[in-house]
């Protein structure tokens, strides 16, 4: 009996030492499109397959299980990462608090409806924070006391990196960097359904706030997007297209913008003390660094401002995919 109770026991860690040299399925679930790609040890292999995100709490599981399916099909895979938008329980993989582009999220247990549909284990992370832990596999970061990751897109997404580990504060809300306080005028309502948050002025969404309100006070013929603001078309691609034409109104506008994200970041400055800040998202290519650098370093306090660093994304929307499908493959190898 005890003979083959050691084997079994065997074949089981030979099991798990297998499967962790096995890649994982790492799927991203934004607010347009979910993303899916295989990702093993050293990174994402192959393109990233893109899908229209379904309407519905239900269509969005359905299409998890169809692309786990897919990529099964060419793959041996050792699990699936997720990375979505929300507060996230990483120890039951539900999710605890989601805003409106996901509606019907909150309290979705989808580590175990994907884990009972697939046979495979799950991991559930926050967007932001798989993406900061894609970038912590990084040589530069690894062993960092701390780096922050925002993501500037249609909101704003934080991860935090203390030692190269995520924090994930004590109800796994730390990192929502995007709804920091900016101002107590409740000026700006966030999509968070509270007034003035970072993301309110600092994200996609706030730059176009911000277009707006600054045009509101212009005639046609002092800017070209005048016409686009009265008939309600402004792009924030529109503005950056402005700015480069040395279009008055337009630079009003991205250097509003520069110093709503130095407000944040000087904040963030303050209290984590970063060795960097890594940018990502959508929008990150609008932002001049050494602009942001000097405007940050401006409004803080010079024994930190002096160090403030701010790079872009190495891995851009593929980093969350890649985090959440290398969390699960840790996850796997269990305490070392
Ligand atoms: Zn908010």
């Amino acid at each position: 009996l005890n003979a083959s109770k050691a084997t079994v026991l065997s074949h089981k860690n030979l099991d798990s030492r297998l499967k962790t040299k096995l890649p994982a399925l790492g799927i991203d679930i934004g607010g347009t499109k979910m993303m899916a790609a295989v990702v093993n040890h050293e990174g994402m292999s192959g393109e990233p397959i893109k899908v229209p995100t379904p309407q519905g709490r239900d269509n969005i599981l359905n299409t998890i299980v169809e692309l786990a399916e897919k990529f099964r099909k060419e793959h041996s895979l050792s699990g699936i990462g997720i990375a979505t938008a929300g507060i996230v329980n990483t120890e039951t993989g539900t999710i605890l608090g989601a805003t409106g582009n996901l509606p019907g999220w909150t309290g979705t247990p989808i580590k175990k409806i994907i884990e009972n549909k697939t046979m495979l284990p799950v991991h559930v992370e926050n967007d932001a924070n798989a993406a900061a832990f894609a970038e912590a596999q990084i040589k530069e970061f690894k062993d960092k006391a701390c780096v922050v990751l925002l993501t500037i897109g249609t909101g704003i997404g934080g991860g935090i990196l203390i030692n190269g580990k995520l924090l994930r504060g004590q109800y796994y809300g730390a990192g929502h960097c995007g709804h920091i306080k900016l101002s107590m005028d409740k000026k700006r309502l966030c999509p968070c359904g509270l007034f003035d948050c970072f993301e309110a002025y600092a994200s996609g969404s706030g730059l176009l706030v911000t277009a707006y309100e600054i045009l509101a006070n212009q005639s046609e013929h002092e800017s070209s997007l005048v016409a686009l603001a009265n008939s309600k078309t402004l792009t924030n691609e529109a503005v950056l297209a402005a700015y480069i034409e040395k279009d008055t109104p337009a630079s009003q506008i991205i250097n509003l913008w520069h110093n709503h994200l130095a407000a944040g970041l000087s904040s963030l400055a303050h209290i984590f003390n970063p060795y960097c800040f890594i940018l990502g998202g959508g929008l990150n290519s609008f932002i001049d660094l050494d602009v942001l650098t000097k405007l940050v370093q401006d409004i803080t306090l010079p024994a930190i401002g002096e160090h403030i660093k701010i790079v872009r994304s190495e891995f851009g929307n593929t980093a969350g995919l890649i985090g959440a499908a290398q969390l699960l493959m840790e996850s796997l190898m269990g305490p070392e």
